[in-house]
């Protein structure tokens, strides 16, 4: 015992005392003792791990699919976005997702929601706003660093590129952008959220010629969600009107 608890295994130097006792205590066969101290280490090890995934990930904390009102957006299949958030082996042939719709429409939950079911499973994501990216692959290139900083995103099973469609030409130089897709193409995933078809990205591409291949590459192993309903939040905000002009009158004879 004295052995185990020199171990750099925290679980199960914490763990050792107290299993020791109920193993002699319930006669447990050698094996037993040892499995059951293996498999709570193991199990609290990838807690940790899973938890240190979801720090780093820069995912909103309260987004997600158990939040999510899937009745609102008839159009994207329940089934299908459950698939994509349980069997992760698309993130091995580094399948995309992109998500097109409105302002408002949950796009941005949508995605955030499948990066933490993916966290969950195992996997590496890591969100951003695409303009702030681009803004940093800049300063990368800038610097010479543009290799190691695409290095760095590698390590992300799932590259969340959140509003693409905010990224300016004249912003910033976006053919940093075009050389991240090109980058990950058919190795690493991307999801991609965008307020406009891809009919206007040649507003966000250097010219045509890099639009055209940078869509090509994009749609090319990618399910594609269409969100085009109302903004839930003008949807919220209209239901909750007639409610509080209706709660108006009794408030006010409450008072009286
Ligand atoms: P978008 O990225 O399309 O502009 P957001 O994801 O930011 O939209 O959604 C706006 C707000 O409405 C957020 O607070 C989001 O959590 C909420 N919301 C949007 N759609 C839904 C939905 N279907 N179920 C639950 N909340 C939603
Ligand atoms: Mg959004």
């Amino acid at each position: 015992m004295l052995l185990l608890t020199e171990l750099r295994l925290p679980t199960i130097k914490r763990l050792v005392t107290d299993l020791c006792t109920q193993s002699d205590r319930e006669g447990w066969p050698g094996h037993r003792l040892l499995e059951s101290l293996l498999e709570h280490e193991i199990a609290e090890r990838e807690a940790r791990r899973t938890e240190r995934h979801r720090a780093e990930s820069s995912l909103s904390p309260d987004k997600r699919l158990s939040s999510f009102d899937f009745n609102a957006v008839p159009c994207v299949s329940k089934a299908q976005v459950m698939a994509l958030a349980e069997g992760t082996e698309w993130l091995d042939r580094g399948a995309n997702v992109l998500l097109f719709g409105p302002p408002g429409v949950g796009k941005s939950h949508l995605v955030c929601a499948l990066g933490h079911a993916l966290i969950d499973a195992g996997r590496r994501v890591l969100f951003t706003r695409c303009s702030e990216l681009v803004q940093r692959l800049q300063a990368a290139r800038r610097d010479l660093r543009l290799p190691q900083e695409l290095a760095r995103l590698d390590r992300f099973d799932l590259l969340i590129l959140d509003d693409l469609s905010y990224v300016r030409r004249d912003q910033a130089e976006t053919s940093a952008l075009f050389e991240l897709i090109a980058e990950r193409y058919e190795r690493k995933s991307l999801a991609v959220t965008a307020n406009t078809p891809f009919s206007r990205w040649g507003e966000v591409f250097v010219d045509a010629a890099m639009t055209v291949a940078a869509v090509d590459r994009l749609v090319h192993h990618a399910t594609i969600l269409e969100m085009n309903v109302q903004s839930y939040r003008q949807r919220t905000a209209q239901a909750a009107a007639p409610a509080r002009r209706a709660s108006k009158p009794t408030t006010a004879a409450a008072k009286d």
